[in-house]
């Protein structure tokens, strides 16, 4: 694997091959779930290009910001143990330098002021501004997305149509530890005890499902969510239920539950297909 501080520096290098580039965009701090995405690129494409960078103006909080777990060092090892080929840690001011902003009229608030949009003003739009950069910059063939962040791959999606990239979005399924607690950077800020309790959210989202089968309709459902959540330490943000195009068939709709909750300063998302 070979690692750029510079995108000039990889677009240059003799060994850099343009075509065919699967690219797996993270923030670092890599476990199973970015793993997973990798291995899946695998199918896809000899050429893996994956990308190690905080994105400042995605975050709502700077002390989130701050705090987010950065170990560059054990992530390269990492990587080293997969078959990518390519790693790229950028710097802020060449992203900006040889790239484009998103137009920020073009923000399809539909999609980005609900769910998480709601608690978290911009996040999205910073979050398409980024990867419009670095598809730009990038001109992958297929880019891969975790379905753990639901919201972000139907925001993705929208700017391949919005920008008429010619790129393929592969969503990926999500990885969870043990007790069904989707991974995520962050899970290594809670305490053993928080980690445990934190499996709360599978369990609601799951729940969920189960109640749906059995033809709850959707506000009690809710209501039955809400009412668990009384008894625990975390804080439910959210909990709701969507019917979205199906990211899997162009023609169906699936039925989504999300949820987000905090445990103590710690954000927590995730999201489960819970009927058709
Ligand atoms: P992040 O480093 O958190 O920005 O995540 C980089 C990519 O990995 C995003 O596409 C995420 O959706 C994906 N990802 C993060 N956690 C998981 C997970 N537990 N399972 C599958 N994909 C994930």
């Amino acid at each position: 694997m070979k690692i750029f501080e510079s995108f000039v520096d990889l677009i240059n290098d003799k060994s850099f091959i343009k075509n065919n580039i699967a690219f797996i965009p993270t923030m670092g701090h890599l476990h199973a779930g970015h793993m997973s995405l990798i291995k899946n690129a695998e199918n896809f494409s000899k050429n893996i290009l994956v990308s190690i960078y905080v994105n400042e103006a995605q975050f709502n909080d700077p002390r989130d910001f701050e705090n987010y777990p950065r170990t560059l060092e054990e992530d390269i090892q990492k990587l080293r143990d997969t078959k990518c080929k390519f790693l790229i840690t950028p710097k802020e001011y060449e992203i900006k330098n040889i790239s484009k902003a998103f137009d920020p009229s073009l923000e399809p608030k539909k999609i980005t002021e609900i769910l998480c949009g709601k608690y978290r003003p911009g996040h999205f739009l910073n979050v398409m501004d980024i990867v419009h950069r670095f598809f730009q910059i990038l001109n992958p063939k297929y880019a891969f997305f975790g379905k753990k962040d639901m919201q972000q791959l139907m925001v993705i999606k929208e700017l391949i149509k919005l920008k008429n990239y010619p790129i393929e979005i592969i969503p990926c399924e999500t990885i969870r530890d043990a007790n069904g607690l989707a991974m995520s950077s962050r899970n290594t800020l809670l305490s053993p005890d928080e980690r445990m309790e934190s499996s709360i959210l599978f369990e609601s989202l799951s729940k969920s499902k189960q109640l749906f089968g059995l033809k709850k309709n959707e506000n009690e459902i809710i209501d039955i969510i809400k009412n668990d959540f009384e008894s625990s330490r975390l804080d439910l943000e959210y909990f709701e239920i969507l019917n979205l195009p199906s990211i899997t068939s162009p023609n169906g709709a699936e039925l989504y539950a999300f949820i987000s909750a905090h445990c103590g300063k710690i954000r927590l998302i995730d999201n489960m297909l819970i009927g058709r």
